[in-house]
């Protein structure tokens, strides 16, 4: 079984992330970036099934800035068994509706059985991706799920609302997202780490992929399907309300939280 992988690399969520005042971009040149820790809890997902089924071959793919080698690396040092990084100019600002593309074609050239994401990644929360990209495959979607089993000939997991619990299935190939409620990835050991480098990690621009038409050239973003028209950064945060007890503060508070609609 081919189980991949799909992780982004995104801003640290403990570091401060901004947005480019004229672009509308993540600003990824002043931030951390990180492998978003929904990616490797996907991961860690595909690692425990791999460690207990032998032959099963664990791949990881994302669509990120050239830059992004050493989050990719980590993954590899991690356990995946090999790597794919579509890394291209033409997809500076790519919105959800090409990422989906670029990934499924990407997909078509590695193979997979099945395809593990994380239900919505940190920066941009779109928490939509992996259902375009199954609908681009024209493959089963089992989304949001809280814990997942993998089986040669389907998968099956739990996926928690408001409204209760569902049980869901579904035949492979599939694509499936899972929550946070999946554990945490397992630590790199320095054994991995210099396992990585010698770890097959291929990396395509969108002429590999047949998709030389479709960047947004040189990042001209107004061919972008979806754009953001204006951007403003977030006003200062002001100093908080101080309530002090002169024997009246629950009274006060109930009536700042009613103020606020907060009750
Ligand atoms: C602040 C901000 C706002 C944005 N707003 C929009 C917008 O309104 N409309 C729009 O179309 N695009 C928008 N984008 C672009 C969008 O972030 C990218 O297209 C992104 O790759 C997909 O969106 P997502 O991460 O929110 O997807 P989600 O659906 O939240 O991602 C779910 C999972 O899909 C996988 N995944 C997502 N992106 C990648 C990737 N690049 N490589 C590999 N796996 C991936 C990961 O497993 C992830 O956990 C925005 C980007 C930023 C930074």
């Amino acid at each position: 079984m081919r189980i991949v992988v799909l992780v982004k690399e995104v801003p640290d969520t403990y570091g401060e992330r901004t947005l480019h005042l004229e672009t509308g971009l993540a600003e990824r040149a002043t931030s951390d970036n990180v492998v978003d820790e929904i990616g490797e809890r996907a991961l860690e997902v595909a690692l425990t099934y791999a460690d207990a089924h032998p032959g099963t071959e664990v791949h990881v793919l994302t669509v990120a800035p050239a830059g992004a080698t050493t989050s990719v690396r980590k993954c590899l040092a991690l356990g995946a068994a090999a790597a794919t990084h579509v890394a291209d100019e033409g997809l500076v600002g790519a919105d959800l509706g090409l990422t989906a593309q670029v990934l499924a074609a990407a997909l078509g050239r590695i193979g997979y059985d099945l395809v593990l994401a994380g239900n919505q990644s940190t920066d941009s929360m779109a928490g939509v991706l992996p259902a375009m990209l199954a609908e681009h495959l024209g493959v089963p979607n089992a989304t949001n799920l809280a814990d997942v089993t993998i089986e040669e000939s389907g998968i099956s997991g739990t996926r928690v609302t408001d409204d209760g619990t569902v049980q869901v299935s579904a035949p492979l190939p599939a694509v499936v997202s899972v929550t946070e409620s999946l554990p945490d990835a397992r630590m790199a050991n320095f054994k991995g780490i210099m396992a990585a480098k010698k770890k097959p990690l291929e990396v395509l621009t969108l002429v590999d992929l047949g998709l030389g038409d479709l960047g947004l050239d040189g990042g001209d973003l107004t061919t972008a399907r979806s754009i953001m028209l204006a951007v403003e950064a977030r006003p200062p945060r002001t100093a908080g309300v101080t309530i002090t007890d002169d024997g009246d503060a629950g009274v006060r508070l109930a009536a700042f939280l009613a103020e606020n609609h907060l009750l």
